[in-house]
């Protein structure tokens, strides 16, 4: 379930601490440490996967519920104008923790469209 030497396994065990803004029995969300925007929150599930690259059948409830989380956090944190969702998968994408994570950035426009 956990990875020992993985960050946000430590982070949602509370032996890193973190900024905590929401929890539950699957998920965990907290302040970025390098925020991107006014509001940056990083959503994770209370479970070890790599990445968006590594989701599948066994798994794929997890992820289910951390975009849950994502849409409760919104409403919770009051982003009513609008948030940007994003999950970096691998070396181009600039990934640079290995534990499924969900960006959550909101507070000013996002700009120029990647996407
Ligand atoms: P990635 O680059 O993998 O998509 O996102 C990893 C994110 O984790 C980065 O935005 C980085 O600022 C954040 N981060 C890295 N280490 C820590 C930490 O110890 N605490 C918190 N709160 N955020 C972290
Ligand atoms: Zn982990």
């Amino acid at each position: 379930m956990y990875d020992d030497n993985c960050l946000f396994c430590k982070i949602i065990k509370g032996e890193i601490p973190s900024n905590k803004v929401y929890e539950d029995g699957d998920c965990y969300a907290f302040r970025d440490i390098n925020p991107q925007a006014p509001v940056h929150i990083l959503v994770v599930p209370k479970h070890h996967i790599v990445s968006v690259g590594d989701i599948d059948g066994t798994n794929s409830v997890y992820a289910a519920k951390c975009l849950e989380a994502v849409a409760k956090i919104a409403r919770q944190e009051g982003l009513d104008s609008g948030f940007r969702v994003i999950s970096n998968c691998g070396d181009d994408a600039g990934q640079t923790v290995h534990h499924l994570h969900f960006h959550i950035l909101a507070g000013r426009s996002m700009g120029e469209k990647l996407v």
